[in-house]
């Protein structure tokens, strides 16, 4: 199929100018110039910006063409959208073109996962714009699992890989960026690369965690290892933030088998509100609690999981679990666990969807906040976030759990604050599908205000899945990344075609 576009030039009022000339495109997929709203969209729900076109690749071969073909245009862009996840525009492209990277990985004629030999152990290629919950199932088919995960799994690979990935198992096996080993990436030059720690490693590391900026994954070589059938998932709850933290780190720093496999946490209210409040511990809904236990206003609930195989018999794990049990100092009473499949808990979050769905919140604006919040800076986050202005909840969960920095590979794009340990806090508001629009842009401003009482407070920190409208603000992020992310920009995608969304540089005109 070959696919004509006008060039479109900007001026400078910013409307659209059409050029005369036509350019072509080579296409094996589809290019749709209508049907392309969902693409002006994401899960914030907070920006829109309408591409020209969406384009459906059948191959790789089409992700070439598209971005060669807005090379020669003056100032065509290009974003791959994963499943549009982003909070703040981030895989939109106004004017420009989008490319499906959903219907990248069902239209391939590849299977969508191959496995391969990886350098310690099992690997499996993975297609870019598969969704993790795909390779997931399909994975446990062969009996194994990728060992870093996100919480939520209908995020696609080259998206998450592309910020970090991060879940409770990151403080074990790092983020999913530390747990790939080779891309295929094609970069804003339109070269296709084969890369690794040891073969063009510069564009490997930056492209993980480097923001779509230097080329799309088109395919992903992921770690894996035998996969569990079942975990226990449990739930216990603090009064005190410091002790809270305390016991997490403990249990984070611990040597594997000496610790759980899954390390989490989140504050809530101490009511029995049904979003903010205890029903959000429980895992059973028949299981009791008594709000009137603690006189804190907030309270603390660690999560954790262990995994196990059928053939262990239950005693074996329920005194793995008393023995780490026995040693963390949470309240009384406040045990919460169940036993599911390994399948069900990395789903877990699927089911919150569906009834989201059913409930009109996950279309609505979903104003996030996620943070890397040093160690040294998260007792005053409490005190100055969760025991004040967060103290009623914020309709979804705030979550906070440290990791261990010496997990992460530093030559990676993705910066983080000082410190041996790290605190990752995620505000996911959800908001009312009836509400003013104005109620959203409070929360919008809270968000800022708590950015800005951070920066004022001297607070180590550095925002995860960042966006800056403006050359400033990334290079304080980078900070002395910054000439690094610029040079690599210039060598991969020197016209930056790619990932206009995230407002980080500006189309060359060619
Ligand atoms: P998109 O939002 O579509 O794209 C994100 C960016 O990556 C864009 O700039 C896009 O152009 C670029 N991109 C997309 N695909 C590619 C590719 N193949 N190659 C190069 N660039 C590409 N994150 C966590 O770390 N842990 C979590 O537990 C977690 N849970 C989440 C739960 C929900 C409900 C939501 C909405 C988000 C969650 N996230 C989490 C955030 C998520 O990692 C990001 O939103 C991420 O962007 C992935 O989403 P996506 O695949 O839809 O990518």
């Amino acid at each position: 199929m070959i696919a004509y576009l006008e060039h479109f030039v900007h001026d400078n009022n910013d409307s659209i100018e059409q050029e005369s000339s036509q350019i072509s495109m080579d296409l094996e997929g589809t290019i749709d110039y209508r049907s392309t709203g969902y693409a002006a969209k994401d899960f914030g729900g907070l920006h829109s910006s309408s591409p020209l076109a969406v384009v459906k690749p059948s191959g790789h071969h089409d992700i070439v063409s598209v971005i060669k073909f807005a090379s020669q245009s003056p100032n065509l862009t290009v974003a791959a959208r994963g499943n549009g996840h982003s909070i703040n525009g981030q895989s939109m492209s106004r004017n420009g073109i989008v490319i499906d990277m959903k219907s990248f990985s069902s239209n391939s004629s590849e299977p969508l996962i191959v496995m391969c030999n990886g350098d310690d152990g099992y690997a499996v290629d993975v297609n870019g714009g598969a969704l993790w919950e795909d390779v997931l199932i399909q994975c446990v088919t062969k009996g194994l699992s990728p060992r870093s995960w996100t919480d939520y799994l209908g995020l696609t690979v080259g998206g998450t890989l592309s910020n970090a990935g991060v879940s409770g198992q990151t403080f074990r096996y790092g983020p999913q960026t530390s747990n790939v080993t080779e891309l295929e990436v094609v970069t804003g030059n339109g070269d296709t690369v084969i890369c690794s720690d040891g073969q063009n490693s510069d564009l490997f590391f930056s492209v993980l965690g480097g923001l779509g900026q230097f080329g799309i994954i088109t395919r992903a070589r992921v770690i894996v290892q035998p996969a569990p059938d079942m975990v226990r998932w449990i739930r216990v709850v603090y009064s005190e933030f410091s002790e809270f933290t305390q016991d997490a780190e403990w249990l984070i720093t611990r040597e594997e088998g000496e610790s759980f496999d899954y390390v989490e946490g989140f504050v809530f209210v101490n009511s029995d509100d049904p979003v903010n409040g205890w029903p959000s511990v429980v895992l059973d809904p028949d299981q009791f609690y008594d709000p009137t236990r603690s006189e804190s206003p907030v309270l603390y609930c660690l999560e954790v999981a262990l995994h196990y195989s059928k053939g262990n018999c239950s005693s074996t794990v329920d005194s793995k679990v008393e023995k780490l049990l026995g040693q963390l100092g949470f309240m009384d009473d406040t045990l919460f666990q169940v036993d599911l499949t390994y399948v069900d808990f990395l789903l877990r979050v699927k089911q919150a969807e569906i009834q989201a769905k059913a409930n009109g919140i996950w279309d609505a604006p979903h104003p996030w906040l996620n943070l890397f919040v040093s160690k040294s800076s998260i007792e005053d986050f409490d005190r100055s976030f969760f025991k004040k202005i967060l103290k009623d909840g914020i309709g979804g969960p705030m979550l906070v759990y440290p990791i261990l920095r010496t997990k992460w590979d530093e030559r990676t794009s993705v910066v983080l604050p000082e410190g041996d340990i790290f605190y990752i806090v995620a505000l996911l508001r959800f908001t009312n599908p009836y509400q003013k629009s104005t109620c959203v842009r409070d929360l919008v401003l809270q968000n800022h205000d708590i950015l800005q009482v951070c920066v004022r407070n001297g607070f180590d920190f550095k925002l995860y899945l960042p966006h800056y409208n403006n050359e400033d603000g990334w290079k304080q992020h980078f900070g002395d990344r910054w000439s690094w992310f610029v040079e690599m920009k210039s060598r991969y995608d020197p016209m930056a075609i790619l990932a206009p969304g995230q407002k980080i540089f500006e189309r060359q005109r060619s």
